[in-house]
């Protein structure tokens, strides 16, 4: 029975690792996902304030942070370290002064 389980389990995975690639083939890293410059300490600042490469705030993103320092591909950030996009967003997000 557990066998069978966890045959089922690794099938249902299986077929649904590959309807995802018919339908947008191998998964495209974001320029500004590469970390491998950074400590595990800038890491985890990162993780601490929570920040996402798409910002799910309405009217809060990176681009109009005023801690955000635009570049192309990526930006930065004045708090934390490594490529950050312009429509991510993180707790410390702050408006820009006027
Ligand atoms: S403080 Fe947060 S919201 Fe503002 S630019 Fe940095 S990562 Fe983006």
């Amino acid at each position: 029975m557990m066998i069978g389980l966890a045959a089922s389990a690794a099938g249902v995975v299986a077929a649904c690792d590959g309807g995802a690639k018919k339908a947008g083939g191998a998964k495209k890293a974001s320029a500004c996902a590469d970390l491998s410059g950074l400590t595990p300490a800038d890491i985890k600042v990162r993780e601490q304030l929570a920040y996402v490469e798409a910002s799910k705030v309405e009217g809060k993103n990176c681009a109009n942070c005023g801690l955000f320092k635009a570049a192309k591909p990526c930006g930065s950030c004045t708090v934390i370290k490594g490529p950050i996009a312009e429509k991510g967003y993180c707790t410390a997000w702050a408006p820009k002064a006027a």
